[in-house]
């Protein structure tokens, strides 16, 4: 049967069927399936369990592979579940690593109008997808509010016909939420995401705002958003600055302190703004690895002392090691998910196929612009600027990922290889998306094969 491998180190070899089951083998145990055909009955046994190993004249196990590969790619058919609205640029913080051209909180003209609202709307309801989930973007997304309560509001009168599954979210730094946002987020299930960097004096040194109160703000924001609505309407995100290399440990204990059970430990965008100024500090892939490694060792000991707290990128991948539920993650889906898994509509009414793609439009790069509202849905989707990189992103067919053991786990990323190699498939030797995940996927492979708690919590991780 179809099988990749990738070696772990001298003595282990990790091998891997089309849908990502794999199975970690002693080298001399792997020379002998493939040199001489010829395994241990107990090998043999686990390796056609898991679809690597057929008999001659079986054709059962390849009609189960067939169905697994076909249950995982079932999600293509519902495309675009995740529409972003870019509500406005304007905002009150000037955060270091800022991706986008954000303006001062009086320039009203870089504010989402009603009519192009309603406009990016009627894209909304053109996808064919039975989820909908729109997301309110900035800027300071609350500094629109009343756009926002608008879309909220429109959305789900015309939501009384389409009968969708529709949720929404706002991504906001929290700063300027107050009792009437609270009660409509409340009266609409409005889930609410924030950015928390670390402890204070990390956060409050990445993301600047008058008074120098970011951190106090997001903290006191969480905790009434949480009291309001409950635990699972507010989330953090930390971005992670050359200053945070050395604290993963601290970041993740600002975490528990606040009562978060989950953390996502995410490298800087090389996008737009960023670039330009470099503000973030601009590290490498291996230094970043260093860090994850870290933060994931201690977030283990966490739990193994009876702290639940999960790593959410590690929680993704645990999915697709796990169980054959594909999470539909946009960076680690192939095709990639640019358009076909979530669009941004930029404050303008321009289209973008990602957010990272609008990003890359502050530095004059308009590739990933798909068009504007007031192009019909099927145009959008069936541009050549939308096609192109699709196309590319196969990773079954990408140079590389076609004979790489991690690629049902992986994905691609055409915005950032585009970005950062000048085409939408890039090299994958010199690939910092493939240096950090290969990096992560053979250190989760090797923390399952090593420490039987860590298995247990990945798996525990990969039913959620
Ligand atoms: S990007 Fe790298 S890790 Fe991912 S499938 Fe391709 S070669 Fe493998």
């Amino acid at each position: 049967m179809p099988l990749r491998f990738h070696s772990l180190d001298s003595d282990r070899v990790v091998v891997s069927n089309l849908v990502g089951e794999h199975l970690v083998l002693a080298r001399a145990e792997f020379d002998e399936v493939v040199s001489a055909g010829t395994p241990s009955p107990e090998t043999l046994s686990t390796m056609r369990a898991r679809h690597m190993i057929r008999l001659p004249d079986e054709t059962l196990p390849v009609e189960l592979l067939a169905m697994k590969l076909r249950t995982q790619k079932r999600r293509l058919a519902d495309m675009t579940s995740l529409h972003m609205f870019v509500v406005t640029l304007r905002c009150e913080h000037t955060c270091r690593y800022c991706q986008v051209s954000r303006q001062g909180t009086e320039r009203g003209e870089y504010d989402m109008s009603q009519d192009t609202a309603e406009a990016a709307l009627r894209h909304v309801f053109a996808s064919p997808s039975p989820q909908l989930k729109i997301e309110f973007q900035g800027g300071e997304s609350l500094l629109n509010f009343e756009l926002i309560r608008w879309i909220v509001e429109r959305a789900e009168e015309i939501n009384e016909l389409e009968r969708r599954d529709l949720a929404f979210v706002i991504a906001t730094n929290l700063a300027l939420i107050d009792d009437e946002m609270l009660d409509f987020c409340e009266a609409h299930r409005i889930v609410l995401s924030t950015s928390l960097d670390g402890p204070e004096d990390l956060h409050d040194h990445n993301r600047r705002r008058p008074g120098q109160d970011s951190w106090q703000r997001a903290v006191d924001g969480i905790e009434r958003v949480r009291d309001r609505l409950g635990t699972d309407y507010v989330s953090a995100l930390m971005t992670t600055t050359e200053e945070s290399l050395e604290r993963p440990e601290a970041i993740i204990d600002s975490y528990v302190d606040l009562g978060l059970t989950g953390i996502f430990l995410r490298p800087i965008s090389p996008y737009g703004f960023a670039l330009r100024l470099r503000g973030g500090g601009q590290y490498d892939a291996k230094r970043w690895l260093e860090f994850y490694k870290r933060g994931l060792a201690h977030i283990i000991e966490l739990n193994r002392a009876g702290t639940p707290i999960t790593e959410i990128y590690a929680a993704i991948i645990a999915k697709k090691m796990f169980s054959n539920n594909d999470p539909a993650y946009v960076d680690l889906t192939s095709p990639a998910g640019i358009g076909i898994g979530g669009i941004v509509y930029n404050y303008d009414g321009s289209i973008y196929a990602s957010d990272e793609g609008r990003m890359l439009a502050e530095s004059d790069d308009q590739t990933f612009k798909l068009g504007t509202v007031d192009d019909s849905w099927t145009d959008i989707m069936s541009s050549n600027r939308l096609l192109s990189p699709l196309w590319e992103s196969y990773t079954l067919s990408s140079p590389g990922c076609d004979q790489c053991a991690f690629e049902p786990w992986c994905g691609s990323d055409p915005t950032f290889h585009h970005a950062t190699m000048g085409d939408f498939a890039g090299h994958k030797t010199f690939s910092a998306f493939c240096t950090r995940n290969m990096g992560i996927f053979t250190h989760l492979v090797e923390l399952a094969d090593s420490d039987p708690y860590a298995r247990d919590l990945l798996w525990t991780w990969g039913q959620r």
